[in-house]
């Protein structure tokens, strides 16, 4: 119903599923038919999506948004004919570009993994709504996309910290928290979505969660080593 329910995920769903091209249709700017305005948000994430194709090797010419009414029937399809004709040019995804298809493949299930955390990160600027074209030529630009990439953040449970309180547990949006009474938290990295919550959550006088960038994260404790002897109980 609105262009502004498109989400990044949606986009880079559809070049994984080998779409040469995607459009984006929206009503006019400043015309949208509720108080949310969404077809700026819409704008925004095409600008980002823009980016992050460039970063990844793809043509950026592949996403295209438009805005029109409804009444514009001729625009739209001299739009998409120009659309097409443009796709036609660039040629098959990934080919035009010269990336191997399994190369092509691990970028955008990179990506796509990160789609989360990148939403998080860029949140203020994803919910902007600039006053004229040039200011969105620099919404987002290419070193920013870049040291996205490369300055990506991890979150690690210090096994000599973690107290066990399930805190962290219970607030995890992604079930990403291994969990347990008296078992100390261990975060599965593969289904963290870097959403930060673990850190905010975790009490100060504990402190046991740490985020990392630039370095590996340490890898998880073995399971038999989890329980944590209380020392009451050691008596
Ligand atoms: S950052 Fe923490 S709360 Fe967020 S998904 Fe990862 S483990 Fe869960
Ligand atoms: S909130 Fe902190 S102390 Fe509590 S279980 Fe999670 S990591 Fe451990």
């Amino acid at each position: 119903m609105c262009s502004g329910r498109i989400d990044l995920a949606f986009v880079l769903r559809a070049f994984s599923n080998g779409m040469d091209g995607v459009f984006i249709g929206g009503c006019r700017l400043n015309e949208c038919n509720y108080i949310t305005q969404g077809n700026y948000d819409a704008l925004n994430m095409v600008l980002l999506c823009r980016r992050i194709m460039e970063h990844i090797g793809l043509n950026p010419e592949r996403l295209r948004i438009e805005f029109m009414s409804s009444g514009e029937g001729i625009l739209l399809t001299e739009v998409i004919n120009d659309f097409g004709k443009k796709v036609k040019e660039l040629g098959p995804l990934g080919k035009g570009e010269e990336i191997q298809e399994e190369e092509l493949k691990s970028k955008l299930e990179e990506v796509t993994k990160l789609v989360p955390y990148i939403k998080i990160v860029e949140r203020e600027k994803l919910a902007s709504r600039l006053e004229n074209e040039e200011e969105y030529d620099g919404l987002f630009t290419s070193e920013e996309v870049d040291k996205l990439f490369t300055e990506v953040v991890s979150y690690h449970i210090d096994p000599d910290k973690c107290q066990a309180c399930m805190i962290c547990f219970r607030k995890c949006p992604a079930e990403a928290i291994i969990g347990g009474k008296n078992k100390i938290h261990v975060i599965d990295q593969e289904k963290c979505i870097k959403c930060g919550t673990c850190l905010e959550a975790c009490p100060p006088r504990f402190g046991a969660v740490k985020e990392i960038s630039g370095e590996p994260v340490p890898p998880p404790i073995p399971e038999e080593e989890r329980t944590i002897v209380r020392k009451s109980k050691e008596k």
